[in-house]
């Protein structure tokens, strides 16, 4: 792995608002934080009073919010005080409905102003909100409500229609509501005034499936105290300042749109972009333009597909407004930020974190040279160690499972009805017992402190008694000119044990034979290791991909070895 060094401008590590992560670490606690949100008497904060209603109430009052386009174009913004009234009437209408503190109020819509307001209001009210991917089909729909034991849902007549089947079978679901039914028609009839719920900083705020990469989604629940977390990684991660025009790409059904696009950006008090269309190189371009986006944050699916685009793509809008790039979901290839500094002047900052930690965790942070291809450095206060299967902690550069100490505001509280479970995510550090929680990823960290993501535990090859990592092979194969993207499996053999197979998608117009092949092998050999190419190449015109853009390894890997492939809920259609 590449270990040089990217150079940054110099102003802009100086404007940073954070600007030596490794002196910050040094002597960081988070009781110095959280004292710039709002809690109420007696240590109780409630994460929507802190998003929504402490801007409403404050200058930031008639700033804008929240800019909309709808997949048709139509425009809307929303200022803070429209957010408040919008959300607190909505939390009247379901408190007349009866939603009490705890129950489940799932949102099933797409990216439309109402499920901002929705998922504000249930946690104005202490209910739990759950959101969804408005992909989702009948399955994935029951899973989630049946396994949430969900109370009430959100969602339009179209997507309505999904839950037909399946409703007969969810005895806990009281109330569908339609935004373009009743519940649209009558909300908007409710007070404009609500009192926020004085919730206990561990009370349930949310929860989120799991992206479901590595088999069935797990539901994580999130406290309202995980926006202190997610606060301060928005304003030294993402760099979020005041007057910032901020784009989220990722969907709420996720964590990253809960935790970037709604809570950690407006806490800052940001406004955000939010817009329904599906992923088009020359519209997002065009909305990078048209509202001046500043900071924009997204994930490594999407920047490799821009960089497939023709180089003059990009240079035929103006993009003079970004400031800072970051990027989170999946590895991020090395070749792909040097593209990114060529066409746009500024790198992509990879970032790592899960739904179960509930923020960012290792970070690439404006003020920070970065090592492309590493994840970064740990935000401060939070303590990684590397270590065995057994818990002893491993020296720099050698690869071990990815833990840390679970002392950050945003660890998930609990897994909805898996104790089990997430007892598993915990392990004991050898000998000192200290309490580890255990990602399930592999990494290394180098003598400077940067960690290096090396694969899920469970897609790390074993090839002649070497352990490779996906990632280091599919970056290897990226840079490669004529590839957009690759998924790496291990492949049973009986002389290696596993030998590296790739499904390699190449660049529109280029022929995909042996001797092509062989040219991609040979130049993986070379530029990464002699043992760490792949033996075996598959062209292929896409590859499987969660909804939220993960490559899905496993199903790779079953399709080859004709297992049954799992868990499909997630599964983007391929
Ligand atoms: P499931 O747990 O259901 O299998 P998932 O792990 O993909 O799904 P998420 O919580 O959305 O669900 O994703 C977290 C995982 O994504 C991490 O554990 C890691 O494997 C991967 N990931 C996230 N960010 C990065 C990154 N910057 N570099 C490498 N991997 C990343
Ligand atoms: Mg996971």
């Amino acid at each position: 792995m590449s270990q040089k060094i990217l150079e940054k401008s110099s102003s802009s590590i100086a404007h940073a608002n954070l600007n030596n992560v490794d002196d910050m670490g040094k002597h960081f606690s988070y009781d110095r934080y959280v004292q710039e949100l709002v809690w109420f008497d007696h240590g109780k904060i409630n994460a929507a009073y802190n998003a929504v209603t402490k801007n409403a109430y404050s200058a930031r009052r008639n700033k804008v919010a929240l800019y909309y386009e709808s997949d048709e174009g139509l425009k809307e913004k929303y200022t803070f005080q429209e957010v408040e009234e919008r959300s607190n009437q909505i939390a009247h209408y379901l408190k007349k409905m009866g939603v009490e503190k705890g129950d489940r109020v799932f949102i099933f819509l797409p990216r439309v102003p109402e499920l901002y307001f929705s998922f504000i209001a249930a946690l104005k009210l202490g209910a739990v909100a759950g959101t969804m991917f408005s992909a989702f089909g009948p399955q994935a729909l029951f899973d989630r409500l049946d396994q949430s034991d969900a109370h009430v849902l959100i969602t339009n007549k179209e997507l309505s229609q999904r839950l037909d089947s399946v409703r007969r079978k969810l005895p806990h679901l009281q109330h569908v509501l339609l935004t373009d039914g009743n519940f649209g028609a009558h909300y908007q009839n409710e007070s404009k005034d609500f009192t926020c719920a004085r919730t206990n900083e561990d009370d349930d705020a949310f929860m989120l499936y799991t992206s479901g990469t590595t088999g069935k989604p797990k539901g994580v629940v999130h406290g309202h105290r995980a926006i202190v977390h997610q606060y301060l990684t928005a304003k030294w991660v993402l760099d979020l300042k005041e007057d910032d025009v901020y784009w989220c790409t990722a969907d709420p059904g996720w964590v990253t749109g809960i935790a970037y696009e709604i809570l950690g950006t407006w806490a800052n008090g940001a406004s955000t972009v939010v817009t329904a269309a599906r992923f088009d190189p020359a519209d997002w371009y065009r909305i990078i333009q048209e509202y001046k986006v500043n900071v924009w944050y997204s994930a490594p699916t999407a920047v490799r597909m821009l960089a497939a685009q023709s180089d003059t793509l990009h240079s035929k809008y103006n993009l003079s407004s970004l400031r800072h790039l970051a990027s989170v979901g999946e590895p991020l290839n090395p070749e792909i930020i040097h593209w990114s500094k060529r066409a746009y002047g500024l790198p992509f900052h990879d970032n790592y974190f899960q739904t179960e930690t509930g923020g960012i965790m290792i970070a690439n942070y404006p003020s920070l040279p970065i090592k492309p291809g590493s994840m970064g450095k740990p935000f401060p206060g939070i303590k990684v160690h590397i270590v065995d299967p057994e818990g002893n902690a491993l020296p720099p550069n050698s690869i071990g499972r990815l833990t840390f100490e679970p002392n950050w505001p945003s660890l998930m509280k609990k897994l909805w009805r898996r104790p089990h479970k997430y007892d598993s995510y915990f392990m004991k550090m050898c000998p000192s017992r200290k309490k580890l929680y255990v990602t399930g990823d592999l990494a290394y960290i180098d003598e400077d402190g940067y960690v290096w993501f090396v694969g899920r535990d469970d897609d790390v090859i074993k090839t002649a008694g070497e352990r490779v990592g996906p990632f280091e092979v599919e970056s290897a194969l990226v840079a490669h000119p004529d590839v957009v993207e690759a998924g790496v499996i291990g492949k049973p053999d009986e002389l290696r044990g596993q030998i590296i197979k790739a499904f390699v998608v190449l660049q529109e117009g280029v022929w995909g034979n042996e001797k092509k092949k062989e040219e991609i092998s040979q130049f993986v050999k070379k530029n990464l290791a002699g043992h760490a190419y792949p033996r075996e190449i598959e062209f292929v015109d896409k590859l499987p991909k969660t909804r939220s853009g993960k490559i899905m390894r496993r199903i790779l890997k079953a399709q080859e070895m004709g297992l049954p492939i799992g868990d499909t809920s997630t599964l983007e259609e391929y």
